[in-house]
């Protein structure tokens, strides 16, 4: 439902490849967000390059989620990728007011040295987004959290790097995607000197080694508790399915005769959305060996004609790609699972 940057970070080709910020209308995306749900869709997933940069209606993001939130089926809602200067108060507000909005956040912040910040064009420094996250969290307790990291940004020193695990160990992150610096041609980075590869492996180690122990802790503070999870593909193996949490985590379930079950081999597993965009496929491929009658029964899902008119150019086709589509289990309803340890493997949760 957004497309496009006008923020230009010096490490990143988004701006040059998408272009500026472009938005699809509200109306546009309420209508298909309701033929959707009339379908059996349980969550969408609003996408954008800089989707709370959204200025499709009166409102922003905020407002579309108020909008969506109205729609009687839907359960769940997301959106990603946000942009911590397009936090606005309204959208802190939604994550406040509004159930569907599911407690999960990615929230890129790259790097937590003011001087490294400064140097990738980010425009915000480590303060406004650590003062972000406390509204966030005032806003949504259960709120967890997110980001991207880059180590080993051209100039970064072992002074900014440490600044970045201060960050980390204040926020305390459910998940995150951390990389070394790679350059992309055509960007202002890209012509600066870049770090030694084995001072920019150290760091990533270490980054990771923290990154790592706060998933597991936020994967460990889920036992025993009970959740509602939304199946939507077989599990990773046989006998398996495979749902998402409030908070993302992916969540197997392996309890036969409760919820669905596959016995097809691994190989046969391939999860894929049930559709995306204007690709649409029948859902007998995405359930393919799953033994439960009421799943193989399930309508097929198509994106009405109507919603992609012919006339729409094809940066907007792109664009209407919006729809992580989630379908439920057979009963069309979601599913409460005690979280545990999985039995004899003794790592995750
Ligand atoms: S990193 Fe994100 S905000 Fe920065 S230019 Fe790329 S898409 Fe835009």
């Amino acid at each position: 439902m957004q497309e496009g940057c006008d923020k230009f970070c010096a490490f990143c080709v988004v701006p040059y490849t998408r272009g500026a910020e472009i938005s699809r209308p509200l109306p546009r995306i309420l209508a298909e967000a309701e033929a959707l749900v009339a379908q059996g869709v349980r969550e969408i997933t609003l996408l954008g390059q800089n989707v709370n940069a959204w200025h499709g209606g009166e409102g922003g993001l905020g407002a579309l989620i108020r909008h969506l939130a109205r729609i009687e089926g839907l359960e769940r809602i997301r959106y990603t990728t946000s942009h911590p200067n397009d936090m606005d108060d309204g959208l802190i507000a939604a994550h406040a007011e509004e159930d569907k909005l599911m407690p999960f956040l990615h929230l890129p912040v790259q790097s937590g040295s003011d001087r490294i910040l400064k140097a990738m064009n980010r425009k915000h420094r480590a303060e406004d987004y650590l003062r972000l996250v406390e509204r966030l969290r005032a806003a949504r307790p259960d709120l967890a959290l997110s980001s991207d990291f880059i180590v080993g940004f051209p100039g970064e020193t072992e002074a900014d790097f440490e600044a970045t695990l201060d960050l980390v160990r204040a926020v305390g992150f459910a998940q995150a995607y951390s990389f070394k610096y790679s350059p992309r041609p055509g960007t202002p980075a890209a012509e600066r000197e870049p770090l030694p590869e084995e001072v920019m492996d150290d760091r990533l180690r270490r980054l990771q080694a923290l990154l790592t122990e706060q998933e597991q802790a936020a994967r460990a503070a889920m036992l025993g508790q009970v959740v509602p999870v939304l199946f939507e593909k077989p599990g990773r193996l046989p006998g398996q399915m495979g749902g998402a949490k409030p908070a993302q985590h992916g969540c197997p379930c392996d309890r036969p005769g409760v919820l669905p079950r596959s016995d097809s081999p691994r190989a046969d597993h391939q999860p894929r959305l049930p559709f995306a965009g204007r690709r649409t496929r029948p859902l007998g491929e995405h359930f393919r060996g799953f033994d439960n009658n009421a799943a193989q029964a399930l309508p097929a899902v198509r994106i009405p004609a109507a919603i992609y008119p012919d006339s729409l150019s094809d940066r907007e086709k792109t664009s209407e790609c919006i729809a992580k589509a989630c379908l439920s289990k057979g009963t069309g309803r979601t599913n409460r699972v005690r979280i545990r340890h999985p039995a004899g493997a003794g790592e995750g949760v």
